[in-house]
């Protein structure tokens, strides 16, 4: 008899956004003449850079012709590619092997499917305020039990707030498989070296493993901010780090992303080369390569032109950071992040609940946000906006703002 996975239904509805498109959709159908700006999801909106668009011209006359034509790639990933990354991280002084380095079709997959080569009774550790796939992939797994008003329990829920800047201190329990986000999403902060540097001697002390997740480190340009956990010592023999092309190059709708699970990395038990091997041996059995189109194309953001283009790219969306900060900040609105990342994270003025302020916000503004509290319990209080909309819609909603917001 087939029966369904019970974990599933321990799952709490996927709550924030459908509930911020449900509010949304109920506006506009009471004002339709309004046009709401969307400040909340972090999706691109800029388009992908010419020379990955050519790259993909050429790939697709080349999958065109019979005499260069290609099928199925290594699971592992295209070599040029993994060795143009293996170039990159040796711009941060970080040297890998291609062979550490894993191409994904994106890092929420493999931010989720990471989890299957550790055993099922690790306890896993998230940072709260979070992005909800680390937690929702915990609780898929059977790692954690029921959901409180608190979260799941069997969850540790490492607290970030404005006290601590929102780095979380060490855990202050056990915790085996430690996701970490920097920058971070929803908080915009980025890990100093030293804080990355904590969280690596712990894992190392307790034979844990940290899941990194790097996805907006293209966004660093402080050249004193760790863009890779393994710029800290040590971290190759605990961390796996996850990345993405989706925010560094606008490839969130082309699809590629890769994950480094060093040689060296050892969890309890488990020899030199083991874990990479096990993480290797997954993907061979259950993915069968990024798509050839998208992986040339993420050649081409390595080339001297996409480079270039991927820049200006970046720094049109962190043009958008400033716009918004500069406007929250001119309204008496206390906001962090925006600088080295692409989100800002700011109080609600009065201390108004997140779905009160978010809703006073679209009533008066017209602008449609992210409620902190859909993050975690420490996002209560908070809202979040994302840089990566139109220059002229980010300009728009800090008009609308500035004008009709009544606080
Ligand atoms: N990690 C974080 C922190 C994100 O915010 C996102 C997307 O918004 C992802 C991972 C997923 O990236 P991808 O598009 O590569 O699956």
């Amino acid at each position: 008899m087939a029966r369904i996975n019970e974990n599933f239904k321990k799952l709490k509805e996927g709550y924030l956004f459908p509930e911020i498109h449900r509010r949304s959709v109920h506006f506009q159908k009471e004002n339709p003449e309004v046009e709401l700006i969307k400040l909340g999801i972090g999706d691109t909106t800029r388009p992908l850079s010419p020379a990955v668009v050519r790259k993909m011209h050429e790939t697709a006359d080349e999958m065109a012709d019979e005499h260069t034509y290609k099928g199925y790639g290594a699971e592992q990933g295209l070599q040029e590619l993994r060795e143009a990354l293996t170039a990159h991280y040796k711009d941060y002084g970080v040297n890998l092997d291609p062979d550490e380095i894993f191409i994904s079709d994106g890092a929420k997959s493999d931010l989720a499917n990471i989890q299957s080569i550790f055993s099922g009774d690790a306890v896993v550790a998230v940072q709260d305020p979070v992005y909800p796939a680390y937690v929702d992939s915990t609780v898929i797994s059977g790692r954690s039990g029921s959901s409180t008003d608190n979260g799941y329990e069997g969850i540790i829920y490492m607290d970030c707030t404005e006290a601590n800047g929102f780095f979380p201190a060490l855990p202050d329990k056990k915790a085996d498989i430690i996701y970490l986000c920097s920058p971070n999403n929803p908080t915009g902060a980025v890990a100093t070296h030293d804080q990355l540097k904590s969280f690596v001697d712990y894992a190392r002390q307790n034979k844990s493993v940290i899941i990194f997740d790097a996805a907006y480190a293209g966004f660093i340009s402080d050249p004193g901010l760790p863009r890779s956990i393994y710029e800290v010592e040590g971290a190759k023999e605990c961390a796996v780090e996850i990345n993405s092309f989706s925010k560094l190059a606008g490839f969130t709708g082309v699809r590629l992303g890769w994950t480094i699970v060093p040689d060296s990395l050892r969890v309890e038990g488990s020899a030199n080369g083991e874990v990479r091997a096990m993480w290797n041996r997954r993907q061979t059995t259950m993915f069968n390569g990024a798509s050839t189109l998208a992986q040339l194309a993420g050649l081409a953001v390595f080339s001297e032109s996409g480079k270039k283009e991927t820049k200006e790219l970046i720094d049109y969306y962190m043009k958008n950071a400033g716009i918004i900060k500069e406007g929250l900040s001119a309204l008496g609105i206390e906001a962090s992040g925006g600088e080295n990342a692409p989100y800002i994270w700011a109080k609600t003025p009065g201390g108004m609940d997140s779905w009160k302020f978010f809703d006073k916000l679209m009533n008066e503004a017209h602008v449609v946000v992210t409620p902190g509290v859909g993050f975690g319990k420490n996002g209560e209080g908070h809202f979040r906006l994302s840089a990566f909309g139109k220059r002229e819609d980010i300009q728009q909603a800090m008009d609308n703002i500035r004008n009709n917001l009544k606080i």
